[in-house]
């Protein structure tokens, strides 16, 4: 097996990505397990933290290294929340306050489009000057009435148009079909398979 070092202790996504990079050969191993302190993620793009974050892990443990970003973009609001999405109505993180916060911001505006986005990095050596980026994206439009209670974040005032659901109504496997990160995750695969 390959090692590979994941820039995140978030149990869902190491099980996501574990299962979907066993099958090519990689074993992943959550940076905390390797006594990796966590990064900053002071850059106002997906990409640059997701990069930082790589870099981070890569350089404390000398093992390949993948490490994702990702948030949500309005589109009346200049793409806020964006890189501010976990944390978007400040300290203590709160799925709540940050909808709430989120609502009260398109209170008014009409137009109510938004985007998730999901930035994967892999990095093969802290050094790689070619990383690996690949990018999802998921349309919908915000809600002001949430409805549904799958997912996480932002998911019950996120609409599908499409479907008239919101990603909080959808079972797992829909949405990993449908998401940023099932999206960006797959590409990841596209390239390692290839590439690496
Ligand atoms: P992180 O990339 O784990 O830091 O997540 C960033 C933040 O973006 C999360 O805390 C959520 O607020 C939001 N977010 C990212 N992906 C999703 C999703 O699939 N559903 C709902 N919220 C999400």
């Amino acid at each position: 097996m390959k090692r590979l070092v994941l820039a995140s202790n978030n149990p869902g996504k190491l099980r996501e990505f574990g299962q979907m990079l066993a099958p090519l050969g990689f074993e992943i191993i959550p940076q905390a397990e390797l006594s990796v302190p966590e990064a900053e993620e002071p850059h106002p793009t997906f990409v640059e933290n997701a990069l930082a974050k790589a870099r981070h892990a890569a350089r404390f443990t000398g093992l390949p290294a993948l490490a994702d970003d990702s948030g949500i973009c309005a589109a009346a609001l200049g793409g806020a929340p964006g890189v501010f999405s976990a944390r978007y109505a400040g300290e203590p993180k709160s799925d709540a306050r940050n909808n709430a916060k989120l609502i009260a911001e398109l209170a008014g505006k009409s137009d109510r489009r938004a985007h998730y986005v999901a930035v994967l990095v892999f990095l093969r050596h802290a050094h790689d000057p070619q990383p690996i980026i690949c990018e999802g994206e998921w349309h919908g439009e915000i809600i002001e009435t949430p409805k549904g209670t799958g997912g996480f974040g932002y998911d019950p005032h996120f609409l599908i148009p499409e479907l008239g659901l919101t990603a909080a109504e959808l079972p797992a496997e829909e949405k990993n079909r449908r998401s940023h990160r099932g999206k960006a995750l797959r590409l990841l695969l596209e390239r390692l398979r290839h590439d690496y």
